[in-house]
């Protein structure tokens, strides 16, 4: 799996000058990146998860998909790996596991782009690929979790030693919820691992791994719900977790877990979130575009794949393909209008087999 980790985040610098960001690394924005590309034009390319490959990395990594173009069968990753492999030359660079907040438009015509982890960029144009919206995690819904959430509730591991000599409750039943129990069992003081149901939907070598050490007595597995948690707060004043009840799957009885740490792995789900809120035309939940240069109702920002929306729109990616193609056209003439447009072969031109760094008869 091609993990580009959010180490390979530019400094956040103040509303540093870039040709373009695009908001979304699904399988069109990654190709946005290479239609651009072949333009001579740059990219920024910003993701809330920190793995590129939208929903196919997310929902379906496994997944044959049967109708991309010349490519009678191509896994869903593989798709993802290949498009990463064709951008490259282009040399975008990768802000993952920060999500946009916002995008605004600037006196001079160019955009701000905020991040959640304080990257600031300043755009001549901006590419929303955001597709369904930005992954979020499924919360634990149980009454005061909002203040414990960051305070020994998580949804992510960020630094493993952080288990580490806890009493950790384990949440889910999972590839997540699994694989770190068995990464974390002896590591941290106790671990509780608490699904729903007696089957996982984990790899099955590491649900067995997971038993053994159950029988080992060295971890515990309840089968139930989070029903409430338990917490206090520090002398300063920080709420503190400090344990679980657990519902049994029946819903006849409670068990008490001793924790101050929960990770909880429900999978995650898409929110349109902060797009909605960057003044741009809706229709069905999605950004209106032209279908001449896919751009939104603000000049300058552009949508492509499944987040836009045009008479006749199906959400497949040699759809979006077809719109990051014709985007990046848009996006030359806009940031620079004065230029002659023409249509350049891969197989032909000697300016774009040097931008990919290929010679023509390679
Ligand atoms: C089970 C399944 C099977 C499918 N099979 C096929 C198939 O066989 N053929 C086919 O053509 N299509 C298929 N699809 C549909 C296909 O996956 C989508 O059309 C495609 O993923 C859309 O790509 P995208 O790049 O537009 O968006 P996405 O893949 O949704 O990626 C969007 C990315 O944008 C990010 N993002 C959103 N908002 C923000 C923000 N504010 N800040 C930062 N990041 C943000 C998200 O985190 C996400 O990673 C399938 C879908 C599913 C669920």
């Amino acid at each position: 799996m091609s993990e580009l980790s959010a180490s390979a985040t530019a400094p956040s610098i103040e509303s540093t000058p870039v040709e373009t960001v695009i908001i979304g690394a699904g399988p069109c924005g990654l190709f946005q990146i290479f239609e651009l590309g072949l333009l001579g034009i740059s990219a920024h390319i910003i993701d809330s998860l920190s793995l590129v490959g939208g929903q196919c990395t997310e929902l379906y990594p496994e997944k044959p998909i049967y109708d991309i173009p010349a490519l009678p069968v191509c896994g869903a990753q593989e798709l993802i790996d290949r498009l990463l492999e064709q951008a490259k030359p282009f040399k975008a660079t990768f802000h993952l596991g920060q999500e946009v907040t916002e995008v605004k438009p600037l006196p001079d015509g160019r955009f701000r782009v905020a991040t959640t982890a304080g990257t600031v960029l300043s755009a001549g144009a901006v590419v929303i690929a955001g597709g369904v919206g930005s992954f979020q995690p499924r919360r634990l819904s149980v009454p005061g979790i909002e203040e414990l959430e960051g305070h020994g509730v998580q949804y992510r591991v960020r630094t493993a030693a952080e288990y580490h000599d806890r009493d950790l409750v384990i949440c889910g039943g999972g590839d997540s919820a699994l694989d770190w129990t068995v990464a974390l069992c002896g590591k941290a003081r106790s671990l509780t691992l608490v699904h729903r149901r007696a089957e996982f939907r984990a790899a099955p070598a590491t649900v067995a791994r997971m038993r053994e050490l159950v029988s080992e007595g060295r971890m515990q597995l309840i089968e139930g719900n989070v029903a409430a948690v338990h917490s206090d707060r520090s002398a300063d004043g920080v709420p503190r977790l400090t344990g679980v009840v657990v519902q049994s799957a029946g819903g006849r009885s409670t068990v008490q877990v001793h924790a101050d740490r929960v990770l909880a792995f429900f999978g995650l789900h898409p929110k349109l979130g902060p797009i909605a809120e960057w003044g741009l035309e809706l229709e069905k939940k999605a950004l209106k575009v032209d279908t001449e240069k896919f751009q939104t109702s603000v000049p300058g920002i552009f949508a492509i794949g499944d987040i836009n929306m045009y008479p006749g729109k199906k959400k497949l990616i040699l759809s979006g393909f077809h719109e990051a193609a014709l985007a990046a056209f848009a996006i030359q003439h806009h940031l620079f209008p004065e230029k002659r447009q023409f249509l350049q072969y891969t197989t032909t031109s000697p300016i774009m087999q040097k931008r990919l760094g290929v010679s023509g008869t390679d």
